[in-house]
Parts: structure tokens; C-alpha cells; sequence
């Protein structure tokens, strides 16, 4: 095999940390290139290590989705499914096996493979809190699940497995889902697509609070609906599923929306391309460390992956 090459690419998420934190930017999509391999400098294996790490929230999040997509399929076979039965078959093992991995520690080796927990690894609960956040999440897990039943399912019932769209994600061995936007790879992953009447439709679960950037997100899904599938606008219907409110924001998109993403990736790739080299994204290689920014809010550095990494700059000024 060929060696790998870290080429420019953009998604949703990416430019999220971008904005929230150059640095982080840094340490996710440049310093951590290599860090897989034993040979590779300390600094370059530990931010890529911290770079795989998971919190409370993302793991909810993947919970959440476990056990909407089992008891999706679970419905669509005709099969009676309750709550309990999707948190026992599809959200506690995935919780269980996350918590033990990463009070184990096999991620030193392999964190590409074994869970860390942020909360973990940086000591951020007391036994007290950590009971508490397990309480929290089995409840919100669960409550997504019944507002799945109760208010999406129905939503859902006509959908036939024939009428869904692939969507290539993470772990399922194929490549991830993607579209170029003047020659740069834009990633995004819908969680749920079908077809039906002449419309595409898109779901998103959502398992925590709603933000205004979700919008954009979903906007961004419907830009991949066209180019991908070639879906006009209007033909595109999006659907935010905030499952543990039970409260869907949905609505069919425009051609401005589609504009509105473009121009915002477009944005974002610019302010990205200052911080490399020659502003040069086909070469893709950064500047010095020193020239991306630390957290203008260093409230973040208390969420973050990478905090160690900083914590010298950070203490020290
Ligand atoms: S710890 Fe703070 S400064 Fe460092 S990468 Fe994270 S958010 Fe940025």
C-alpha cells in the first residue's frame, strides 16, 4: 500500500473546531498525521490519541442512534418493540463496553480501537458525578427511544427498506460519504434517507439540546442530496429530530439554503488555506504551530480533547 497522504478536506464538524479553536484545528488534522504508527515523534502519538477520544456527549449521541436505528429495524419487520428491549439490546452493551474500555486503558496501544472517555482522562468526575452522568445518559437513551416510538415511528411507517438511501458511514468498511465542492472533499453523513413521492427526505437524531448551527447542517445534507443524487432543492425535506424533547423541526429546502452552504464552506476553506503554507490546500501543509491561535474562550479548553497539549502555553501565559 501506498503511503497516505493527508489531503485538505472539509466537513461540518471540522470547521466547528476551526472556529471555536485554531489550535485544535491543529492538533486534530496535522500534528496527530502519523500518530498511529510506534515510530512516530511522542507529540504526534498523543494527539492522536487525544484525537480519538470520546466524551459523555458523543457517546450518548452513538447510544442514542444504536438503539433508534435497532428499534427502526425492529418495527420494520413487523417485530413489537418496547424500550426496555432497545436500552438492553442496543444501547447498554455499546455504553458497558465503552466505560470498561476506557477505565482499562487498552487505548494507550490502540485508541483507534478501545474507547477513552474525556471525562476519564482528565479526571473530570468524582464517583459521585460519574454515577450521575451514567443515570443521566441510561435516562436520555431511553427517552430518545420512546420519543421515537411514540412520535417519529409513525412518521415513518410507509418507509420500506428499498426506499432508503445508502449512506456510507464510519466502520462499515466502505468510503465515507462525500461530494467535492471546487475540487475539495466536503464529508457529511445524514444518519436516516429515503425516497418517497418524488422527495428525498433527511433525518438527523439528535439526542441533545438544539443549536442554531443544526440548520446549517441539515442544509448541508440537502447539498449533498443534490449533487450526489441530483435531487433539486425543493425535491429535498429535512428533518432535525430532537428525540429527547420528542420535537421535529423539518421543512423542504430552497435553492438560497444550498447557496448559503456553499458560500459558507467556501468561507471557511479561505480562513483554513491562511494557515497553511503559501495559503496552498493541494499541498496541505500548515504553518508553525505557534501561528495557530490558542482558544480565544478558554472556557473550551476545559471540553477538550487536546487540553494536555496546551496546557504548558496555557498555564504559563
Ligand atoms: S486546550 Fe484550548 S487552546 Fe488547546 S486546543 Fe483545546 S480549546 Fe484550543
Amino acid at each position: 500500500m501506498g503511503e497516505l497522504k493527508n489531503t485538505f478536506s472539509w466537513s461540518f464538524s471540522a470547521a466547528a473546531d476551526f472556529e471555536v479553536c485554531r489550535r485544535r484545528r491543529y492538533w486534530s488534522k496535522y500534528a496527530m498525521w502519523g500518530g498511529w504508527l510506534p515510530q512516530a515523534p511522542d507529540e504526534a502519538r498523543r494527539a492522536y490519541r487525544l484525537s480519538k477520544m470520546e466524551n459523555i456527549y458523543s457517546l450518548q449521541g452513538i447510544a442514542a442512534e444504536a438503539a433508534v436505528m435497532w428499534t427502526l429495524r425492529r418495527l420494520q419487520s413487523g417485530t413489537e418493540v418496547d424500550v426496555e428491549d432497545a436500552y438492553r439490546e442496543a444501547a447498554r452493551p455499546l455504553l458497558n463496553k465503552a466505560w470498561k474500555e476506557s477505565r482499562e486503558g487498552n487505548w494507550r496501544q490502540d485508541p483507534k480501537h478501545f474507547c477513552c472517555l474525556r471525562e476519564h482522562y482528565y479526571r473530570r468526575w468524582d464517583s459521585a458525578g460519574e454515577k450521575e452522568a451514567t443515570r443521566a445518559v441510561a435516562a436520555n437513551v431511553r427517552r430518545c427511544v420512546e420519543n421515537f416510538i411514540v412520535k417519529v415511528w409513525p412518521r415513518l411507517e410507509g418507509v420500506r427498506p428499498a426506499d432508503e438511501v445508502a449512506v456510507g458511514v464510519k466502520d462499515a468498511g466502505g468510503a465515507l460519504e462525500s461530494f467535492e465542492v471546487d475540487g475539495v472533499t466536503v464529508y457529511a453523513i445524514p444518519d436516516y434517507v429515503y425516497r418517497k413521492d418524488d422527495f428525498m427526505h433527511i433525518h438527523d437524531w439528535k439526542s441533545g439540546r438544539p443549536r442554531v448551527s443544526h440548520e446549517l447542517q441539515l442544509s448541508l445534507y440537502g447539498l449533498w442530496a443534490n449533487i450526489r443524487h441530483g435531487v433539486e432543492a425543493e425535491r429535498i425535506i429535512v428533518y432535525i429530530e430532537y428525540l429527547s424533547e420528542g420535537r421535529v423541526a423539518f421543512g423542504s429546502l430552497k435553492e438560497s439554503d444550498l447557496d448559503q452552504v456553499r458560500a459558507h464552506i467556501r468561507m471557511s476553506v479561505s480562513d483554513m488555506a491562511a494557515y497553511l503554507v503559501d495559503g496552498d490546500i493541494r499541498r496541505n501543509e500548515p504553518l508553525p504551530k505557534e501561528e495557530w491561535e490558542l482558544a480565544a474562550d478558554q472556557r473550551e479548553c476545559r471540553r477538550c480533547n487536546f487540553y494536555e497539549l496546551c496546557a504548558a502555553e496555557l498555564e504559563g501565559g
